[in-house]
């Protein structure tokens, strides 16, 4: 059994649509908040976890508790094809919650860029990959607890078993993917130096299926590959260029107004393309 060739692979950026990942932003934004503490948190992150069951990932919920209260994550898993002790595992995670940083846990907080937009592409690549047989596991998690210091995802990295904490080879995050900040579309990789090569695969897709300009960083903040990167897993946040230009965050005015699609259409195909690479994708 061999994986595609590149050519193959990035074939598969094709498959990622507009108007999918446009109702999925639609659906995610519809709820007037997606405060980690609020019931419709909790309303959103079972619309994901249905999502994911429709197409065919063995789904769970996973407990996240923190500073007294307790919030979710929906973790969802796709079996490879190799023998089981040849199988690595690959991640597309992104954080589902919101926040209006002004106002209280029920204040409007639409959340478009941070993180409808990532959460939404979670789910695009999702269905996707839902039909690709590959040689590795793939597993998608949506975080809550993110905007009150990356619990979520500190919690699902402190439960991994020392199994699949050994069997990582790429986790790909996606944080505000939705807002063109530069002239030209353009993406920031960050990551760290154990996540070199998965810098080196998300920029070959970006020129084999993107025109966006590349930005690296190897200094790490403020998101969920964070949690990962701290317990030396290989992990990339994927992000529009010059994000701390969008000063709609944590605001009611981020909303799906604010957003040009095809940057985060952009950035799908990239991040497809390099997973389908890294999962082994056959034909
Ligand atoms: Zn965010």
């Amino acid at each position: 059994m061999r994986g595609l060739s590149g050519m193959a692979t990035t074939g598969l950026a094709d498959e990622v649509s507009v108007d999918t990942y446009r109702m999925a932003l639609e659906d995610l934004t519809a709820h007037p908040t997606r405060h980690s503490f609020s019931s419709a948190y909790r309303d959103a992150a079972r619309m994901v976890a249905d999502r994911f069951a429709e197409l065919g990932y063995a789904t769970r919920e996973e407990p996240v508790a923190f500073s007294g209260r307790e919030t979710l994550n929906i973790v969802a898993d796709k079996p490879g094809t190799a023998p089981e002790d040849e199988r690595r595992l690959v991640y597309v995670v992104a954080h589902l919650d919101s926040i209006n940083e002004a106002g209280g846990v029920n204040a409007p907080a639409p959340g478009a860029d941070d993180n409808a937009s990532g959460a939404a592409g979670v789910l695009e690549i999702a269905r996707v990959l839902a039909a690709v047989v590959t040689l590795h596991d793939l597993r998608l998690v949506v975080f809550g607890g993110e905007e009150q210091g990356l619990h979520g995802s500190r919690i699902h990295v402190a439960e991994l078993t020392d199994a699949d904490r050994q069997r990582i080879i790429m986790v790909v995050n996606m944080d505000m993917i939705g807002r063109l900040n530069t002239a030209a579309p353009s993406v920031l990789l960050e990551g760290a130096a154990g996540s070199q090569h998965v810098i080196d695969a998300l920029a070959q897709a970006a020129h084999d299926t993107t025109d966006l300009e590349v930005f690296v960083s190897l200094e790490p903040f403020a998101s969920d590959h964070v949690s990962f990167i701290d317990a030396d897993l290989p992990a990339v946040l994927t992000i529009e260029g010059q994000d701390q230009l969008n000063l709609d965050e944590h605001t009611p005015r981020d909303t799906l107004a604010g957003l040009d699609i095809s940057v985060a259409i952009s950035i799908l195909r990239m991040n497809t393309a390099a997973l389908a690479t890294m999962l082994g994708a056959r034909a």
